[in-house]
């Protein structure tokens, strides 16, 4: 079956003050579209189909040459945009607690350490791109940036939460000040989500 873009479990308007709902509008019906729908085209016809998004991009180098960019490009787009849908809803914020608020604490010291090294990373990403939370293939937290859609799982790492710093994803928000989003993102962030992540990726 063709992939899709999975439906958003709030409404457009939810993120409201912090994402606006034409943002949202466009970014999840429009430019997520379009990955998915230059994904399909790529893949069809080829054994990639009986594949996972995860899987095929987590193994571009399974992908056949000739495909391998618009894969690398737009089956990236399609993970990368999944999981941040799923880590983001209304009235959210405040700090991860549990395992993943200690695996936090013992990494990067505090929380706010964290925030203030993943908003560095993001607002110096050069032009597009993502600010992830990743574990590493050797089980460390770490943070990374990526450029355009590249995922970090093409290098093996999980993801635990990410950041898109592409301006479609601020500028009608923020303009070009896309320090303010970074942030203010953090308002729309589902710990409980991350957490699951989290939990997933350790075993
Ligand atoms: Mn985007």
């Amino acid at each position: 079956m063709a992939f899709e873009v999975p439906a958003l479990t709030f409404a457009h308007d939810a993120l409201e003050p912090f994402i606006n709902t034409r943002t949202m509008e466009l970014h999840h019906g429009l430019h997520h579209g379009a990955y998915v729908a230059k994904f399909n085209a790529a893949i069809e016809g080829t054994d990639l189909e009986s594949k996972t998004a995860e899987e095929i991009v987590s193994n571009l180098d399974a992908v056949p040459e000739n495909i391998r960019g618009a894969v690398r490009n737009n089956g990236g787009g399609h993970v990368n945009h999944s999981i941040f849908w799923s880590i983001m809803g209304p009235g959210k914020g405040g700090e991860p607690t549990g395992e993943l608020g200690e695996a936090i604490n013992s990494t990067f010291g505090s929380f706010e350490n964290l925030k203030e090294t993943f908003n560095g990373k993001g607002a110096t990403q050069f032009g597009s791109g993502w600010v992830w939370l990743t574990m590493t293939p050797e089980g460390r937290l770490e943070i990374v940036s990526t450029p355009n859609q590249d995922t970090p799982m093409s290098q093996g790492h999980k993801i635990i939460m990410g950041n898109d710093v592409w301006e479609h994803a601020y500028y009608l928000t923020y303009e070009n000040r896309r320090p303010e989003y970074l942030k203010a993102w953090w308002s729309c962030v589902d710990f409980d989500a991350v957490a699951a992540r989290f939990a997933a990726a350790k075993s």
